[in-house]
């Protein structure tokens, strides 16, 4: 079933039959190797192409200028090559072969101390819609269109292919990433294997991860290098880790002797994760404690408590309606920080939201600074690693923004 579907997208490309002609004067994005096509610069659909087909981008004078997935809604079609070629099997196996060789020349596919990244990172990898993270043997797989959701096995096998023994599961966990409308009914599920809970190292530090209960994929993977600088922040202090999830931040922060952590989220699952993978790491008893409530209410009152805060909330604008919401509620949250870090302390500060700029978030932690009244300097500026890399054609990709400062 699924072998057809590959094979009906494939022939449907070779009969050249669906294709998408751009307006007058609106190939310039495209030219410039931007990866979406919105509808608004559509002049005419041929061939009747439905969600996830594979269709031809043409500018308003016919010239070839791309192949897509092809989709209902603001973003039309998302490209996957800007060249003439056959989207077969081998197609997509060069694809994601490219991604892994990326993948081991950052250090991370062949390495013993890390063995959790993100092998397919979406536009960044040059595969709009798709997401994959390895994690330890499992692969889990995102997809955010029709038309890679439909490739799902196929992948899957490639996948199998690449990675020999050492997969031993593959799960799509789509269920939330494929729009509603589509009408798929889409559901989680393994593609290949059944095993969804795994250790994994990161670091030299030891995680347990469950992919198909856990957040996202399973794991905040992007925020491995951010973590590993915390280290460098903890010796004696006092450590607070908010929107802890499952810890990361905080077996760094207790691994790298920290005098105190403590931990909040509001999800008692996360909280009961952290827990345990503070005695996966074997610390000692009495250095961690955990507080399952909502970190406004926790961050109320933690005058002169600690050195060391973490900032690191769910993404506060998911769209750009609520974007002036955001902003305020990343001015309220780091202020509530600013404020009470004892002098001479450290706040790491993140915003995950794609359509919160740099800029936009740098100017709310200068209005909470200012309403703090407190001396504050930026030591370093924080993004997403190398296996989330952004398209330089693409930089709506960089979603990661963190800040660290020192607070007089
Ligand atoms: N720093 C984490 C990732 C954080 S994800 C890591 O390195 O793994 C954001 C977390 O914020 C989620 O675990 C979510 O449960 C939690 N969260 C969301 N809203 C919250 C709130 N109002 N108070 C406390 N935690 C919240």
């Amino acid at each position: 079933m699924e072998k057809d579907h590959f094979s009906a997208a494939s022939s449907v490309y070779e009969e050249h039959n669906k294709k998408v002609i751009l307006k007058k004067d609106k190939e310039q994005s495209v030219k410039r190797y931007h990866p979406w096509i919105f509808s608004g610069a559509i002049r005419k659909i041929t061939g009747n192409p439905v969600e996830g087909d594979i269709v031809e981008v043409f500018s308003a004078q016919e010239e070839f200028l791309a192949l897509g997935h092809f989709q209902i809604g603001s973003i039309a079609v998302r490209i996957f090559s800007f060249h003439q070629v056959k989207p077969d099997l081998d197609f997509w196996h060069k694809k994601i072969e490219t991604a892994f060789r990326l993948r081991l020349l950052i250090g991370l596919a062949d390495n013993s101390q890390t063995t959790v990244y993100r092998l397919v990172n979406g536009e960044g990898d040059n595969m709009p819609g798709l997401v994959i993270d390895y994690y330890n043997g499992i692969a889990v797989m995102q997809t955010h269109s029709v038309g890679m959701y439909r490739m799902r096995h196929q992948l899957g096998h490639i996948l199998k292919k690449l990675y020999g023994n050492k997969l031993t599961a593959v799960y799509d966990k789509s269920e939330a990433t494929i729009p509603v409308k589509a009408g798929l009914e889409v559901k989680n599920e393994f593609l290949w294997g059944n095993l969804s809970r795994v250790t994994v190292t990161e670091n030299n530090f030891n995680f347990f991860v469950d992919v198909a209960e856990g957040q996202k994929t399973g794991f905040f993977i992007d925020q491995r290098d951010n973590r590993k600088l915390l280290s460098n922040y903890c010796n004696g202090k006092n450590v607070l880790n908010v929107f802890c999830y499952t810890g990361g931040f905080s077996v760094y922060a207790a691994l790298n002797h920290a005098n105190l952590v403590d931990s909040v989220d509001s999800s008692v699952t996360a909280i009961e994760m952290t827990n345990e993978n503070i005695r996966l790491n074997e610390l000692s008893a009495g250095i961690h404690r955990s507080f399952c409530m909502d970190a406004f209410a926790f961050l109320r009152d933690i005058k002169n408590k600690y050195d060391v805060i973490v900032l690191d909330p769910p993404a506060f604008a998911k769209h750009q309606r609520a974007l002036s919401n955001a902003l305020q509620a990343y001015k309220r949250i780091n202020q509530l920080a600013l404020e009470q870090l004892r002098p001479g302390g450290i706040l790491f500060t993140f915003s995950c939201s794609q359509v919160v700029s740099r800029e936009n978030f740098r100017k709310s932690v200068f209005a909470a600074a200012a309403n703090a009244q407190r001396n504050v300097e930026i030591l370093h500026q924080l993004t997403q690693p190398p296996d989330h890399p952004v398209s330089i054609y693409h930089p709506e990709g960089e979603y990661l923004k963190g800040l660290v400062l020192f607070v007089e």
